[in-house]
């Protein structure tokens, strides 16, 4: 762990293992963090606050760029580490450190143009003027998941920091190696200890004591729509600050005008991009049945290039790499979904089949047409499996799209402007996009309605959830 600048075994001094998902293989040992280290982050943050608070944002921001310029440097030996502990494929990895250093420039850029305002007053009490301050918020306690355990660590640390705040990290169980070379990084940019923090250890106890500690005040949780509905009801009583970016079941559809061959190549890459393990994947496909041949013909071919394999080893051409799911129940709850959907009619057009050995991988799989009512209808589904229904037109389309508890995101293919419009409206999600597969932009602000959550990351809006507007009133002016 990394707590008030140094390296910690924790108060239990023991520890739990992080295994590589590609083999089954014990990668690292972490401290499993306790009640009693989350208090010592905490109070560290809290400690380091009362400075960082005061540091000019210009200064701030160079410090975030010196560490961006270390995160550079090492981006060769945090890719493997990432690798490794994840599953992801070496391509992958790489394009999530590029996707992370992106983000962190973003915020490094937006920390000298946080701007409050002033406000004209009626002097019938005194003559006066109001201002709106923008002020940090103090211990922000970052919950991050094990799907993309650098990027939504930056999402979290670059508008907490450059906003004023300090933070506690903890990330997924699975997933602590990078981060913790990450959190090491800043402090070798001179970022002052206790500024970042980060707690190993189980959800179950680390996270639970973070969100609920007096000191925290804000909570930026990425995770499942379950553990995120938990730390609502365990925050609700000290009335946290809370961003809660949740599960997703994202729909996509595909019009008759659309590029056929676009959308294979699009709905493959957003569909088993981390092995499926994506919060904004599409995962329900809805075809209109004047290109529904045409398009799974394509997909399938597309997809039946995937092949399962180690992440540091490059598939052969044309084969594309996908990696292992992250945890072996991963796997099983997938391929329990999976069987629902195939017993409840569904025809498998694809893969299906765990190979024998020890990572967790899995064969890219497509159903089409099991029961709208099946699991990977109703559910989120975290892994290589896409089911796909025919529609005959875009009323059923998106009435389909919403039935369904999620509203994360969700995607159209056409040129048709009138179709893109009633999608933009009518389909209920944070984000949508339109002959692109799901992707999320640091420019654009990115979260969930309906149970994907509330409160966004990414772009402007990102850094406004790390605020609070202050109002000062300015009197004693006669
Ligand atoms: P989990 O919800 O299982 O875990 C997320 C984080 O919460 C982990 O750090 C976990 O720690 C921690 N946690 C678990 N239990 C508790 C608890 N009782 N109190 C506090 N913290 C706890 O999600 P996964 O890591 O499996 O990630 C996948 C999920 O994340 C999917 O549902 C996916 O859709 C969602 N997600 C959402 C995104 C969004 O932006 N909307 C983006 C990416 C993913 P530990 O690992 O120790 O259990």
């Amino acid at each position: 762990m990394l707590i008030a600048g140094e390296r910690t075994a924790g108060e239990a001094g023991e520890a739990i293992p992080v295994v590589d998902p590609a083999t089954g293989q014990t990668l690292a040992e972490v401290p499993r963090g306790t009640v009693q280290d989350v208090d010592r982050a905490v109070n560290s943050a809290h400690e380091a606050f009362a400075d960082w608070q005061r540091t000019d944002a210009e200064d701030r921001a160079n410090l975030l760029r010196k560490a961006i310029a270390l995160i550079e440097r090492d981006r060769k030996a945090l890719t493997e580490s990432l690798v490794h502990e994840q599953g992801k494929p070496v391509t992958e990895a790489a394009g999530e450190i590029h996707h992370l250093l992106h983000g962190l420039n973003y915020y490094a850029d937006l920390a000298t143009k946080v701007r409050g305002t002033h406000q004209a007053l009626p002097s019938a009490l005194s003559k006066a003027y109001g201002m709106v301050l923008r002020r940090p918020m103090g211990v922000v306690a970052a919950i991050v998941p094990n799907n993309f355990p650098l990027t939504l660590l930056g999402t979290k640390l670059g508008p907490a920091l450059m906003a004023g705040n300090t933070v506690v990290v903890k990330p997924a169980a699975t997933t602590p190696l990078t981060t913790l070379k990450i959190a090491e990084l800043l402090l070798e940019a001179e970022i002052p200890p206790g500024v970042v923090n980060v707690v190993t250890g189980r959800g179950s106890e680390v996270g639970d004591a973070l969100v609920t500690h007096d000191k925290v005040r804000r909570v930026a949780f990425t995770g499942s729509t379950a553990v995120g509905r938990h730390i609502m009801g365990l925050a609700a009583p000290k009335l946290k600050r809370m961003t809660m970016e949740l599960g997703g079941s994202d729909p996509v559809i595909v019009a008759p005008d659309a590029n056929i061959k676009a959308a294979a190549r699009g709905i493959a890459i957003g569909r088993f991009w981390n092995c499926g393990q994506m919060c904004l994947g599409g995962k329900r496909l809805y075809v209109f049945e004047e290109v529904y041949d045409e398009l799974m013909e394509q997909l399938v071919r597309t997809v039946g290039k995937y092949e399962p394999g180690l992440g540091w080893e490059k598939a052969e051409k044309p084969a594309i790499r996908v990696g292992p799911l992250h945890t072996s129940s991963g796997r099983d709850e997938i391929l329990e979904q999976l069987q629902d959907a195939l017993d409840t009619g569904g025809e498998l057009l694809l893969g299906g089949e765990a190979p024998d050995g020890d990572g967790y991988f899995m064969q890219p799989t497509i159903v089409a047409d099991p029961a709208t009512d099946s699991r990977v209808a109703r559910e989120e589904t975290f892994g290589p499996v896409l089911p796909v229904w025919k529609v005959s037109d875009l009323d059923e389309a998106i009435q389909l799209s919403n039935d369904s508890e999620y509203g994360l995101g969700a995607s159209v293919w056409t040129n048709d402007i009138r179709v893109i419009n009633r999608v933009a409206n009518e389909v209920e999600a944070g984000m949508k996009w339109v002959n692109q597969f799901h992707y999320g932009y640091d420019e654009l602000p990115f979260g969930g309605v309906k149970q994907s959550g509330y409160g966004k990351e990414h772009g402007q809006e990102g850094l406004d959830y790390y605020l609070e507007d202050i109002s000062v009133v300015i009197g004693g002016l006669e």
